[in-house]
């Protein structure tokens, strides 16, 4: 017996217990970040990020609470909020006459596997009225690693659709070459592990010119992302990379954060 490990795993659990009561207590809440052209930098979409306000923990980070609701299966409801909220979202700034032209949103494995998943996209797109095209899904590498079939029918699925697809932390995990020229997406996007000591470290610098010719020849579009620095972009603009975000730009803000920021920046 450990005392320190009971603790933990009473904290776990209390924890996942929190999180089946999050959505009707509404405690969940989309932060967004804007994404950039990177050669000048106009604003191209911004990327749904969820946060849980805790009645006792205040504000927690995804990465402190998205492996548990996978695990738990909590990933399927809490997606489906996550996927209608971000659409009523951006529908609601285009009724304002926003210039926000594409919304990114995560999708985990496990989500994307469901088998209503394409009816749910289906779904919001329709109740939204928002234009799938303008609507961007950013999966894991491991999607494209399991289940290839399912895999390839359910892009191909939402491609016949028209909404965009991009592979999120591209680099870290062990997608087949191959697969990725089958696969119909649009977008890579660089991990920032990679983009963290540009352009100092030559390996990452030379990591992240291949993943941009690769992605060019392969007819993709790239985004960088934790771009924090100036030097971090210009070495992206030097590398033709099409995209840029991170914190040298925003932090990711809050809806009505966001609206304050897009609107001053189009009245300049
Ligand atoms: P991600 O999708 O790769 O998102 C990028 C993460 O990097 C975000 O962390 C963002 O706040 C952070 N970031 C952005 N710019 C910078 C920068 O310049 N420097 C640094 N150091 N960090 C930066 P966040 O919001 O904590 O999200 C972490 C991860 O949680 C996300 O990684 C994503 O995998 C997952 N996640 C977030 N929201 C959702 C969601 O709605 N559904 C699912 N399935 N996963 C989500
Ligand atoms: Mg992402
Ligand atoms: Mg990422």
């Amino acid at each position: 017996f450990d005392e320190h490990m009971n603790k933990k795993a009473v904290e776990l659990l209390e924890m996942e217990n929190d999180l089946r009561y999050a959505i009707e207590r509404n405690e969940l809440e989309l932060y967004y970040q804007p994404q950039y052209a990177a050669a000048d930098c106009r604003m191209q979409g911004v990327e749904a990020l969820l946060r849980w306000h805790h009645g006792d923990k205040g504000m927690v980070a995804p990465g402190n609470f998205i492996p548990i609701i996978e695990d738990t299966g909590l990933i399927i409801p809490i997606g489906e909020w996550v996927l209608r909220q971000a659409c009523k979202d951006m529908a609601k700034w285009q009724k304002a006459g926003l210039a926000i032209d594409r919304i990114a949103i995560n999708v985990s494995a496990r989500q994307f596997k469901q088998p209503g998943f394409i009816n749910l996209v289906q779904e919001v797109i329709e109740e939204t009225a928002i234009d799938p095209n303008q609507l961007e899904l950013e999966l894991t590498e491991s999607i494209l690693i399991d289940d290839l079939e399912l895999t390839l029918e359910v892009l191909t699925r939402l491609r016949a659709m028209g909404v965009r697809m991009a592979i999120d932390d591209f680099g870290t995990g062990y997608s087949s070459l191959n697969y990725l020229k089958q696969f119909p997406v649009d977008t890579l996007k660089i991990d920032q592990s990679f983009i963290r000591n540009l352009p100092m470290n030559s390996d990452d610098a030379q990591i992240t010119r291949t993943i941009i010719s690769m992605a060019h020849n392969l007819g993709l579009g790239v985004i960088a992302e934790g771009v924090e620095t100036e030097e971090q972009l210009k070495f992206l603009q030097q590398t033709q990379c099409e995209e840029v975000q991170g914190f040298f730009f925003n932090k990711p803000l809050p809806a009505s954060r966001l609206i304050e920021y897009v609107k001053n920046k189009t009245s300049h």
